[in-house]
């Protein structure tokens, strides 16, 4: 189903910049119009963003394509994904063959994120809570990515990155953020690339912004 789709939304990605080709490999392999809503399916393919109900979104596929290109994660490596959403990304990660943990803070979609991943067979360790505090106790993660738009870099997860692990973070206002990808050096040090523009729903937490 939606084959044709899938390798024109794949080639629209190696168009753009996108020439990892583990990266281009998982987009053909994992079905987004499985991560939407019913309404939402015939859109599942076009390289746009879309709502998931709760206010929030599936990230537009260049974002996940060029933040996971940016993470540039390696099999068996350990990944923590902040901001679960639809749970489309964490399948891609899945099925680049690294271990994934993903948090979300609203608990309806957490419990929808549990349930595809359940249906699909995909061993994904989920948790509902506020992932500016990251996931201590399987930490140091290889690599950080955050797909909600936050204010900062949140310290704990600088914490929690592996030394030489990376971090992909959308920082900025609530409006508009640019990709930050941090490498960290040591304990305290790390180096920091930059990539204008995107758009995020916003980061909630105690690193985040607060609530409305
Ligand atoms: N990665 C998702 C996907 O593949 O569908 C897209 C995520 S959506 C753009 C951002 C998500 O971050 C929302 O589901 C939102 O509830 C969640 N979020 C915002 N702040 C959070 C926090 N502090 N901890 C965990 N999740 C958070």
């Amino acid at each position: 189903m939606y084959e044709t789709e899938k390798n024109e939304l794949v080639e629209i990605l190696a168009k753009r910049d996108i020439s990892n080709p583990r990266v281009l490999d998982a987009f053909r392999k994992v079905e987004r119009h499985l991560f939407v809503p019913d309404i939402m399916k015939q859109h599942a393919y076009t390289d746009v963003a879309l709502p998931i109900g709760y206010g929030q979104t599936i990230s537009q596929p260049y974002t996940v394509a060029f933040m996971t290109e940016a993470l540039d994660p390696k099999p068996g490596q350990k990944i923590l994904e902040v901001g679960t959403g639809s749970g489309y990304q964490a399948a891609i990660l899945n099925q680049m063959g690294v271990r994934v943990f993903t948090i979300e803070r609203s608990l309806e979609l957490y419990n929808r994120a549990l349930k595809i991943f359940d249906q699909l067979g995909l061993k994904i360790a989920c948790r509902c809570s506020d992932g500016t505090l990251g996931w201590d106790e399987f930490a140091p993660f290889d690599g950080i990515i955050v797909t909600a738009g936050g204010p900062t870099i949140p310290q704990n997860l600088i914490k929690q990155l592996a030394i030489n692990g990376r971090m992909v973070i959308p920082v900025g206002d609530r409006n508009k953020q640019t990709m930050k990808i941090i490498t960290k050096i040591s304990d305290g040090e790390y180096t920091s690339k930059e990539a204008p523009y995107f758009a995020f729903v916003p980061l909630i937490g105690k690193e985040g912004w607060k609530e409305k």
